[in-house]
């Protein structure tokens, strides 16, 4: 029989905190090399949001645990620090031949507790995988600028760690985004205090056991849980040097901001609303599956979903083809090998999708596809929606002003590329968007005037690959140096100059000068 444990939390909808005194597994923390059982006593229910079965409990860590984490990872920088460039580029070698061959097993946890399908949970953990392959190449990376100023001068920068950095990820991309932060940050000479988010941390756990197997020493990556607690706890330790946050605006605006005032250096990545513009010249097929693809793949719930589209004069008479596309998708558990879509993360996310669907349509948008009360076979109990169309839809309802993470398309019609890219640029969001043409010239004109921070011709969801990095535009972004590349660099180091002179001159004068050095 259920424990009333178990019971309680079976009847719970909502993730909900709890006693844990219940046989369901419980993730760890991994604090200083190890896999530890929280002292916590507040739990948080996680659950297989294509059928409600509760999967584990998260524990909302304790402010000592925290306090260790931290501490064991500021002990842990003493060492790492000084570790060889050649010694970390060894370990995330090894660390990247680990991820790959346990792709599988990462992905099926993110299946379970995320609801994608497997074959795009694959891909969350590739894309993740290729910042820690490009991690790989850091002494090219890293490499400082060098000057001889003159013939018994010289100049040259240093790319020093910042000590502990803290890791806040959000759900939607549970090893991608992980490992946007943590092998940059431990690659550089770092230690990191890393929260998943709350509603999938495993995947994270299986990285932290990879970590931990491809040598990454005791402290140098630590795992741990919860929600605002803990998020408050790495805005303010005194050892967090930066932050990097990805996630919603609310949590972002919050963090950036506590961060900031605590002397912290932050990045934040935030929402967004992707608009893609259908020019009446774009290959046909090509572009409506790719809109097929980017709008529904996920159910929806990726930061740079094409969720949003504006067809531009004649391209409107497509849209019973995109329809017909759309109803053709299988939403069902991401573990069936026919699976298009999967569930959203969580009843709450399913009432405020349906709850934009139900708004547009009062505000007097056509509902040509409604996905809204979806029952799917074997999985009744499960978050889903099928995919939902709205056209006719204008800037001012709320279906377009929100972000809806679901997989919903809202559409626009415009008469010109002008009056397209205007909707776009006068939306508070500049994430990513995408045009599909067969122009060079129009795409040229697309790419230059529009105000986003990934752009795609003829490419929907255009994630640049980690050579370069992952920027963002007005509202989708706060602080200004961006993930993974370069920038990604720069952002977990500090530069240190050196400017050295060895002259054999004047070594025997006894004239000080006092005016500024002018280095001449
Ligand atoms: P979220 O903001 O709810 O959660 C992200 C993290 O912040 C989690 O670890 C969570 O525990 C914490 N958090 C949540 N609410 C908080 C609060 N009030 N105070 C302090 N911390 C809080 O985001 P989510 O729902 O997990 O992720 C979806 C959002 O993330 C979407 O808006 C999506 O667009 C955005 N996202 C953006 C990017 C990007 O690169 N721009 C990438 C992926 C996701």
């Amino acid at each position: 029989a259920a424990s009333p444990i178990l019971k309680r939390a079976l009847s719970t909808s909502r993730p909900a905190l709890y006693a844990a005194q219940s046989s369901i597994p419980r993730t760890k923390l991994f604090i200083n090399g190890e896999f530890i059982d929280s002292k916590t006593d507040k739990w948080i229910e996680l659950r297989n949001p294509a059928t409600q079965e509760i999967v584990t409990l998260v524990p909302e860590t304790t402010p000592e645990e925290l306090k260790y984490a931290a501490d064991t990872a500021a002990e842990a920088f003493k060492t790492w620090r000084k570790t060889s460039v050649l010694h970390r580029q060894r370990k995330m070698l090894d660390l990247q031949l680990l991820i790959r061959d346990n792709m599988d097993r990462i992905a099926h946890s993110i299946t379970l507790e995320q609801g994608k399908t497997l074959a795009d949970a694959r891909g969350d953990v590739l894309r993740g995988l290729q910042v820690v392959e490009a991690a790989c190449a850091i002494p090219h990376m890293i490499l400082g600028d060098h000057l001889e100023v003159a013939t018994d001068m010289d100049t040259y920068t240093i790319r020093e760690p910042l000590g502990v950095v803290g890791g806040i990820a959000p759900f939607n991309f549970p090893a991608m985004i992980p490992l946007w932060m943590f092998p940059l940050a431990n690659v550089v000479g770092n230690t990191c205090v890393l929260k998943p988010s709350e509603k999938d941390p495993g995947a994270t756990m299986i990285l932290a056991e990879l970590a931990q197997k491809a040598g990454i020493p005791a402290g140098v990556l630590n795992v741990v849980h919860g929600a605002k607690e803990t998020v408050n706890f790495i805005c303010d330790n005194e050892h967090i040097k930066a932050i990097s946050f990805v996630g919603s605006d609310q949590a972002g605006h919050y963090i950036h901001e506590r961060g900031s005032r605590n002397g912290k250096r932050v990045q934040a990545n935030l929402g967004a609303k992707n608009h893609g513009i259908i020019m009446p010249d774009a290959n046909k097929n090509h572009t409506l599956n790719q809109l097929t693809g980017a709008a529904f793949g996920a159910a929806g719930q990726r930061c740079m979903a094409l969720s949003t589209v504006i067809f531009v004069g004649k391209a409107k008479e497509w849209l019973p083809e995109l329809v017909e596309r759309a109803k053709g998708l299988k939403v069902t558990s991401g573990f069936e090998p026919d699976a298009d879509l999967g569930p959203v993360i969580s009843p709450e996310a399913l009432k405020r999708i349906e709850g934009l669907v139900g708004s547009g349509v009062s505000e007097g948008a056509d509902l040509v596809l409604d996905g809204r009360g979806l029952k799917v076979p074997k999985y009744e109990k499960g978050n889903f929606i099928g995919p939902t169309i709205l056209t006719n839809v204008k800037t001012h309802m709320e279906c377009y002003r929100e972000e809806i993470f679901g997989p919903v398309l809202v559409c626009l019609n415009a008469e010109t590329l002008d009056d397209a890219i205007d909707i776009i640029n006068k939306n508070p969001y500049g994430n990513g968007t995408a045009i599909f043409t067969q122009s060079g010239a129009i795409a040229r004109k697309f790419t230059k005037e529009v105000d986003a921070g990934q752009v795609g011709v003829n490419v929907p969801i255009p994630v640049p690959l980690p050579m370069f990095s992952f920027t963002g535009s007005r509202g989708s972004i706060r602080g200004d140096v961006n993930f993974y590349g370069k920038s990604g660099i720069n952002f977990y180091t500090s530069t240190k100059s050196v400017t050295a002179l060895w002259r054999h001159e004047d070594a025997d004068s006894t004239v000080a000068s006092v005016n500024m050095p002018t280095m001449k």
